[in-house]
């Protein structure tokens, strides 16, 4: 069998044992679109314009770079939660550098603010910054961060068609679970960030995600494969990346959930 095929799943789609291979295969989008082509793999339209997207990709760092200016001119007065339902972009993006809301502030080396496309249909919030979003002030990068482009790209979509938060804006020390204190300060900033959005599907990755936008306990196999709902945005919940990298296994039924998500944006029939 040719790499290709091996790479195919069935109905023709990147077959998700193969995500990270996926990914080391598109040097371009010509090549990419070629390669997926070949596959059969539907391509999706842009629903934004490139060059809206361009502009929204270019304003998403202008924030990035003002929630470094901030970070690194130290903690700054805790934001308010009210009025934080009412910041922009901008403003909320140096309130999130300047947070002293919680005690994670103390450890971290730089806020984890969010990244691309701030008019995204998509949107992707896992828990909490790892150590090396923490030294790169961007979430899912690292190992994790290769499978997530990798189940995008499974997906037809890249980071920059997608938005991607965490729960938490602060790396918890050791990597432990987000406490509910933290959930609870930090919550409005995601909040503030989903209302700007609006994306048209949230995917919770990972339990502690699901649990802290849900408000729930509930096992993680009890609220994968039905919508959900976020403040009135429909909700999916999947695997963590950072998960599947150690139990490769599940990465089927994290694709069966990725299809149920494509099925709800009216993507696949
Ligand atoms: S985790 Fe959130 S609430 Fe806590 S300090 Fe960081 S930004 Fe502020």
């Amino acid at each position: 069998m040719t790499k290709s095929g091996a790479a195919r799943g069935a109905g023709g789609f990147v077959n998700p044992e193969h995500w990270s291979y996926s990914l080391r295969m598109v040097p371009c989008e010509e090549v990419r679109r070629q390669y997926l082509a070949a596959m059969g793999i539907q391509l999706w339209e842009r629903r934004v314009p490139p060059g809206i997207a361009a502009a929204a990709t270019e304003r998403n760092r202008a924030q990035s770079t003002s929630d470094a200016d901030a970070a690194s001119a130290g903690p700054g007065p805790a934001a308010d939660p009210v009025t934080v339902g009412e910041m922009d972009w901008q403003r909320l993006a140096a309130a999130v550098g300047a947070c002293t809301r919680c005690g994670l502030h103390l450890g971290r080396n730089r806020t984890v603010f969010g990244t691309g496309d701030i008019h995204a249909r998509w949107m992707f919030v896992g828990e909490a910054p790892g150590a090396e979003e923490d030294r790169q002030g961007e979430p899912f990068v690292g190992r994790a961060g290769q499978l997530l482009n990798g189940m995008l790209f499974a997906l037809g979509l890249s980071r920059e068609d997608v938005y991607i938060a965490n729960v938490l804006k602060c790396r918890p020390p050791d990597n432990r679970d987000p406490q509910p204190d933290e959930v609870e300060q930090c919550e409005p900033y995601l909040l503030r960030q989903v209302d700007l959005i609006r994306p048209k599907l949230i995917v919770a990755l990972g339990r502690h995600a699901a649990h802290s936008l849900l408000r729930t306990d509930l096992a993680l196999g009890k609220l994968r494969g039905q919508q959900l709902e976020y403040h009135g945005i429909p909700l999916i919940v999947t695997y963590h990346p950072a998960y599947l990298l150690r139990n490769p296994a599940d990465k089927r039924k994290a694709w069966e959930d990725l299809r149920l998500a494509s099925r709800l944006m009216g993507a696949v029939p």
